[in-house]
């Protein structure tokens, strides 16, 4: 089997990917960055939407696992302490899958101009440099709203407990194979009017977020990565064909995780 490591970069998760990758390598493990089974993110849930991006070609491929060397993360949910334990566990493969929806992204230009595709394990976010965010929202092809705000969020279950979570957005059981929108700030007075509470959509439902005017310009944010965009006629989400693969080596169930990320990790 083969592995790679992508470590936060500080020193205590530096040390961690070192011991780790003497450890399997010890097991006869092969250490490939470019096509590994299995990567290993060790740092925190930024690392780890890291480690998503860099493999998001071979999904089909690759499973993840993820190491926290600070908080307890959603995705690195591994602590230091247990890497033994883990390694010991990832030896003895073949191992337990447990997959994850993804959102797909695709950004369509106003004129001619490339279309640009992208995966989310969080969400997508939508906002603007230039003043008040106006879009028209279409769900299934029918016109849903305008929009008019600072922004909106488009989130994935597993994602809907980082960004989604603090815009008010529900916590979605990444079990479901759904994706939830959420606004920013939204106007709403006697003239203008957005739904107000956020939406869970199922697989099949695509939404398409329309700029009022192609020459304004948007930031628009994958998971860690921003870039501005303009001459932008759709944005089209929905749920992905494609899904993340983690390796499961024990239970820790997503409601635990919520539990113990937000409420207490004692008891
Ligand atoms: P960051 O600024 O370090 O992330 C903000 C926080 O979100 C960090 O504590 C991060 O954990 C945590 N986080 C990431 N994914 C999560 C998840 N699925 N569930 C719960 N918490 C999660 O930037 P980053 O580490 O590159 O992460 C990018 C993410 O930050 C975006 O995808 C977005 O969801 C989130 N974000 C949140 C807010 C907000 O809450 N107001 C605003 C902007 C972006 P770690 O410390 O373990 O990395
Ligand atoms: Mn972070």
């Amino acid at each position: 089997m083969r592995f790679s490591i992508l470590s936060k970069g500080d020193q205590k998760s530096d040390v961690i990917k070192g011991r780790m990758e003497q450890y399997l390598m010890d097991f006869s493990l092969e250490y490939d960055e470019k096509e590994p089974d299995l990567a290993i993110s060790v740092g925190g849930d930024g690392t780890f939407l890291e480690a998503f991006h860099r493999y998001q070609h071979r999904l089909e491929d690759t499973a993840f696992i993820g190491v926290h060397t600070g908080h307890l993360g959603f995705y690195a949910d591994w602590l230091p302490d247990e890497i033994e334990k883990l390694i010991i566990e990832i030896a003895k493969n073949p191992f337990e899958i447990v997959e994850y929806p993804l959102l797909d992204i695709i950004i369509h230009p106003a004129s001619k101009g490339e279309t640009k595709r992208f995966l989310a394990l969080n969400e997508a976010s939508v906002k603007s440099t230039d003043g008040t965010v106006v879009m028209d929202v279409l769900i299934k092809g029918a016109h849903f709203e305008r929009f008019r705000g600072d922004g909106l969020c488009i989130s994935t279950p597993s994602g809907s407990t980082a960004y989604n979570k603090a815009l008010g957005g529900a916590i979605i059981h990444p079990a479901l194979n759904a994706y939830q929108i959420t606004e920013m700030a939204s106007i709403n007075n006697r003239v203008f009017r957005t739904i107000g509470s956020p939406l869970i959509l199922p697989k099949h439902h695509v939404c398409e977020l329309k700029p009022l005017h192609h020459h304004k310009s948007f930031l628009i944010t994958i998971d860690h990565n921003t870039d501005s965009y303009s001459n932008i006629d759709t944005i089209e989400c929905r749920v992905s064909e494609k899904k993340i693969r983690f390796a499961r080596f024990r239970a820790f169930p997503f409601w635990k995780r919520v539990h113990d990320s937000f409420i207490s990790d004692e008891r």
